[in-house]
């Protein structure tokens, strides 16, 4: 379904990282290598913000001839499973990615963890402390003034290798000791405030077990991960800026105890994307999903990877829109609409054309012979004549949506109204005659004549003018299907945050600004043709949008389809 990327087609615009990476390259540092990573933590499933970084880390290594690798920074014991490795592997390949053997996981290099901790501990560069997390809190200080020793900061390195081997061991709860660099209590950098890097879990891992009941903290390890695995460029987000002195003090140390050799990895950081119209934090993603609001992970609202392949979006818009957007070293909103443009513009593009009436009612062709139908032939794709054609049936009753017919016209209505002529489109003009209503004065069937020498791709056709043209399925032939329209799950830019005119003091909760109409379920008729397609099948329904045969509910026999996006933008005009 997605196609490999190779370093001609690898984006190629250019960035400060690009930059850095030419840079790099021409000084031959590390031997012109490029070796890059994509780190996520086993917690959760990937969402929006991922494909940023999985198409900026893969995108990076094939432009520069090097590799990414996708590696599972699984060092916190208590949130993480297989369940997310699983589903992890699966999106980044969904992606069009591929990381070759460079499969790797942090707990991996848990045992050498422990060693470079030991290292530390043995060259008077960390300590035990056993202060308690609130008193930890006090010494640490605040940004304007400097922290305090710990009155454990002292002790002798006997005394820190001991206590480290007895948490090892078990021997102590959780909480009570911790293991903390020495670097610098005064620090204008808070995060070099001797900083935690081992702490005691008494917690079975995913895939370590009960091996271990001290765990690396991440700051500690991921520096660590990068250096195994001789990561050249190590990208993150702009929050750990002011983590990297930290990151590079630790890589020097081990450095200079000859574990690592130089040119180590180096960090850089680049903006986070943050998306209008959705929440991309872990937190909020399960509080939606735990709370109901969504139907599980892979509900096609859901801004998650596998919510986007559930609901009709394409890996090419993801990596379209990742180049789109680009990287920039401050945090910025892009706005929904980018991201939907780029589906919009790979679907136009891929997409086959079919006939959907989302909300019918029967048009019944008076003067068509009952019982006969023929076959009208339809183009796959306007612009692109070698996906072919197929042929639809016409009949004496058709499914025509409810909305192109008005008994009395407004102004400007050019569909169908008695004594107005229209094109079904690939098939005949037809005249309006009336309708038939039932006892409460609804409309049940519109009633029209149609011109047996006006059928499109005869010689006649180009006779009768018409300005309307309608879409519409034969009511013998036609299938019944579930389509499940689907829209912003959010409807506001900003969830939760205050808006102008809020009264002060108002605090918001993003789940007020859910959508309510972000899914709607209709019954709706299908040409024949769709009857017989695959899951994760994408089409054009003429004039209705782009949508998805159901990854897991589509059958053969009992269609379902779900909405990826519109053809236009609506929410440009709120309200309009
Ligand atoms: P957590 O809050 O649990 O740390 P996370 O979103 O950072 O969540 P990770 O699994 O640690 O999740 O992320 C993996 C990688 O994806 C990291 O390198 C992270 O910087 C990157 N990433 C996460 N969110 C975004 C985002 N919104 N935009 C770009 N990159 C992101
Ligand atoms: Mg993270």
């Amino acid at each position: 379904m997605s196609s490999a990327i190779t370093p001609e087609t690898a984006p190629s615009s250019q960035n400060f990282i690009r930059a850095a990476v030419e840079a790099d390259q021409r000084a031959g540092k590390w031997g012109g290598r490029v070796e890059t990573r994509f780190p996520p933590e086993p917690n959760g499933y990937l969402h929006y913000g991922h494909a940023k970084s999985i198409c900026l880390n893969f995108g990076l290594a094939q432009a520069y001839g090097g590799v990414c690798h996708l590696r599972f920074d699984d060092t916190n014991p208590t949130k993480e499973e297989q369940e997310y490795v699983d589903a992890i592997v699966e999106s980044v390949r969904w992606l069009g990615f591929d990381w070759g053997e460079h499969q790797y996981f942090a707990s991996d290099y848990f045992p050498r963890m422990a060693a470079f901790a030991e290292y530390l501990i043995s060259a008077g560069k960390a300590y035990v402390d056993s202060l308690s997390a609130e008193q930890m809190r006090e010494y640490r200080g605040t940004l304007t003034e400097p922290g305090r020793n710990s009155p454990y900061r002292d002790r002798t390195v006997a005394e820190n290798l001991e206590l480290f081997n007895r948490m090892k061991a078990g021997e102590f709860p959780d909480g009570t000791h911790i293991l903390r660099a020495r670097i610098d209590m005064a620090s204008p950098n808070i995060n070099m405030r001797d900083p935690a890097i081992y702490r005691i879990r008494h917690a079975s891992h995913h895939r370590t077990g009960d091996t271990w009941c001290v765990y690396p903290m991440y700051t500690f390890a991921h520096p660590i991960e990068d250096a195994i695995e001789h990561i050249t460029h190590s990208l993150c987000t702009l929050e750990f800026e002011d983590q990297r002195p930290f990151y590079e003090w630790l890589l020097e140390q081990l450095a200079e105890g000859g574990f690592f050799e130089r040119p180590l990895p180096q960090q850089i950081e680049f903006a986070r994307l943050n998306l209008t119209y959705v929440v991309l934090s872990k937190r909020k993603l399960i509080d939606l999903v735990e709370g109901g609001h969504v139907d599980g992970w892979d509900d096609p609202r859901m801004p998650t990877l596998i919510g986007a392949r559930r609901r009709g979006f394409t890996p090419e818009g993801f990596r379209n829109f990742a180049e789109r957007v680009g990287i920039s070293k401050s945090n910025s909103w892009i706005d929904m609409s980018v991201l939907e443009e780029c589906m919009r513009e790979h679907l136009n593009d891929t997409a086959e054309r079919r006939v959907a009436v989302l909300d019918p009612v029967k048009l019944i062709v008076t003067n068509y012979p009952e019982g006969q139908s023929e076959e009208c032939n339809a183009p796959n794709h306007p612009l692109k004549p070698e996906l072919g054609t197929r042929t639809m049936p016409f009949g004496r009753e058709l499914w025509i949506e409810r909305e192109d017919f008005m008994e009395v016209p407004v102004k400007g209505f050019r569909r169908l109204f008695p004594g107005n002529r229209v094109r079904l489109r690939y098939g005949f003009v037809v005249e309006c005659t009336g309708c038939e209503k039932d006892a409460d004065g609804n409309v049940t069937a519109v009633l029209c004549e149609y011109f047996p020498d006006s059928k499109s791709g005869t010689p006649g056709a180009d006779n009768y003018k018409v300005k309307g043209n309608l879409h519409w399925v034969s009511v013998a032939h036609g299938v019944e299907a579930e389509v499940r329209l689907y829209d912003r799950l959010f409807a506001h830019p900003h969830p939760g945050q205050r808006r102008e005119g809020d009264a002060e003091g108002l605090e918001r909760d993003y789940l007020d600004d859910l959508n309510p109409d972000s899914k709607r379920l209709i019954r709706a008729r299908l040409e024949p043709s769709l009857a017989h397609v695959a899951p994760e099948s994408r089409f054009q329904f003429e004039r209705h949008g782009y949508f998805v045969a159901d990854r897991f509910e589509h059958r053969e026999g009992s269609p379902v389809f779900n909405r990826t996006v519109t053809l236009k933008d609506s929410w440009k005009n709120p309200g309009s």
